[in-house]
């Protein structure tokens, strides 16, 4: 019965009439397949810059929450603290002025994310001639590509 009225409503051969749709991203000219938005080559390429904008607008909301509410606002996996352990994984030794010229981040909010990575024993605070210092402690606190992690 059920089946008796699909069968009544479907208009024959309409799919047959349509032009192969085109692919949604700007400048692509390629035809899409199986009623998808983007071509084989911007199907996968979109989703990632998707991903890409929502871990940038993570980090800059994360950058914010640090700034007004310091170190207990710090992500320890999220992209600016794995920068900091980066650094120091590279090069050993920071100070806090040097990190912040490098990282283009305000000196406060890395002041911050030591004392938050310090917390965890992924550094150490120390004292230097041109401020505060931070040493490496437990690299394995970075992770070793937070770039290529796949995102949630
Ligand atoms: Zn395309």
């Amino acid at each position: 019965m059920l089946q008796q009225r699909f069968q009544d409503v479907r208009v024959p051969h309409i799919s047959d009439r349509r032009p192969a749709p085109r692919c949604e991203a700007a400048g692509c000219t390629e035809t899409t397949r199986n009623g998808k938005p983007y071509c084989t080559n911007h199907v996968e390429l979109l989703p990632y810059v998707n991903r890409l904008i929502d871990t940038l607008e993570a980090r800059d909301a994360e950058l914010e929450r640090v700034a007004k509410r310091g170190p207990r606002s710090v992500d320890p996996q999220g992209i600016t603290a794995q920068e900091i352990l980066l650094q120091l994984k590279l090069y050993g030794g920071r100070t806090i002025a040097r990190l912040s010229r490098d990282l283009m981040l305000e000196e406060n909010v890395v002041e911050s994310y030591g004392r938050a990575l310090a917390k965890l024993g992924c550094v150490s605070i120390g004292r230097h001639r041109r401020g505060l210092l931070l040493n490496p402690e437990d690299l394995s606190c970075a992770n070793p590509s937070p770039a290529s992690e796949s995102a949630a």
